[in-house]
């Protein structure tokens, strides 16, 4: 891996939530000690099902919601020391949904030139010749300058989103599901484009998505989220050939399905996902997984590496297993540290 641009350590997300009326609050762990490393030029892409945590990994790395612990670093220097002005235009968003996302009042070319005039970079002339630039960039003709988002198609706006992401030249983008709101014939395009951007402009991404299909197309590594615990961490052709932990080898099971833009369909794993509010004990994967063994209810795997490029959290493949506590312990990972998660997991 290039050196780290963006580094997560133990983070965790915990929100109080309403158990019921007159009842007091009680705590959801969204997010339960993940580690994750982007480094620069690569794409790692980050999956799981609807509720695991995702999005809420995504909205601390943007800065848009403080950890409850942990820490996030980037390009070096702790985020929680850096104004939101700089973490803004340093990491941008690609959101889902391009239609939502956009101002309908404004014209492509008020919304493409938004950030510049929010930060105050240059002035009028300098924001007009960064929109034609960014626009020939994402293939967006200037004849769609002075248009509103709702004369455009849906693969239009996404040009619109991913150009005003772009303009300010970020380092990382997030990208939270960036193809599934479009056509399947216009997805490809999109994937594309934003394959080629990296290569042009040096980017570094963090690919959210559920399409597995996706996933394998754009990323160069992969992280499996399952209820706020990053479970397995690979190579992307490796996880694709080799997946090591039962619940990715289930969502890899599951994604032969007709429609991408589906998300992850049926895992087959008889048991519904849990409540996160009261998450399984020891492992919290064990009600649905098909290996499940004595330990597993009792003891929380801890992560270990397995060949060297991937991490996996599963006590099949934990040596320590029999030594390991309730807890989880810190594991040497190559040449660095995972640190201990606390209590059992959740999620979002
Ligand atoms: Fe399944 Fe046990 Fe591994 Fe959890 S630790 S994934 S329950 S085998």
């Amino acid at each position: 891996m290039n050196a780290p641009i963006l580094e997560a350590g133990n983070l965790h997300c915990v929100f109080e939530v309403s158990a019921g009326f007159m009842r007091p609050k009680r705590p959801l762990r969204a997010v339960n000690g993940v580690d994750l490393r982007l480094g620069k030029g690569e794409s790692l892409g980050l999956v799981g099902e609807s509720g695991c945590g995702k999005t809420t990994v995504a909205m601390m790395l943007l800065g848009l919601i403080r950890p409850s612990g942990g820490k996030v670093i980037l390009g070096g220097e702790p985020m929680a020391g850096l104004d939101q002005r700089e973490i803004s235009r340093r990491i941008q968003p690609i959101f889902q949904d391009p239609y939502s996302s956009l101002n309908p009042r404004k014209t492509v070319a008020e919304i493409i030139s938004l950030p510049l005039r929010a930060h105050k970079l240059g002035g009028p002339s300098e924001w007009r010749s960064r929109v034609t630039e960014i626009m020939g960039l994402v293939g967006l003709s200037q004849r769609y300058a002075n248009n509103l988002p709702n004369q455009l198609s849906g693969g239009q706006r996404q040009r619109v989103a991913i150009a005003r992401a772009l303009v300010m030249r970020p380092e990382v983008v997030i990208c939270d599901e960036p193809t599934s709101s479009l056509d399947v014939s216009v997805q490809s395009q999109i994937l594309n484009l934003l394959l080629d951007l990296q290569r042009e402009l040096d980017l570094t991404y963090l690919l959210i998505s559920h399409n597995l299909a996706v996933v394998e197309h754009m990323a160069t590594r992969v992280a499996v989220m399952y209820l706020g615990r990053i479970v397995e961490e690979a190579l992307t052709a490796d996880l694709f050939r080799n997946p090591r932990h039962p619940y990715t080898q289930a969502l890899l099971a599951s994604v032969l399905t007709p429609e991408p833009g589906l998300g992850v369909p049926d895992t087959h794993l008889g048991a519904a996902f849990p409540n996160p509010i009261e998450p399984p004990s020891g492992c919290t994967f064990h009600p649905r997984c098909p290996r499940v063994m004595p330990a597993c209810n009792a003891q929380a795997p801890i992560p270990v590496a397995h060949e060297s490029t991937t991490l996996v959290e599963c006590h099949l493949f934990s040596e320590a297993r029999t030594a390991a506590g309730p807890d989880r312990a810190p594991q040497q990972v190559g040449d660095e540290a995972r640190p201990a998660a606390t209590g059992s997991g959740g999620a979002s």
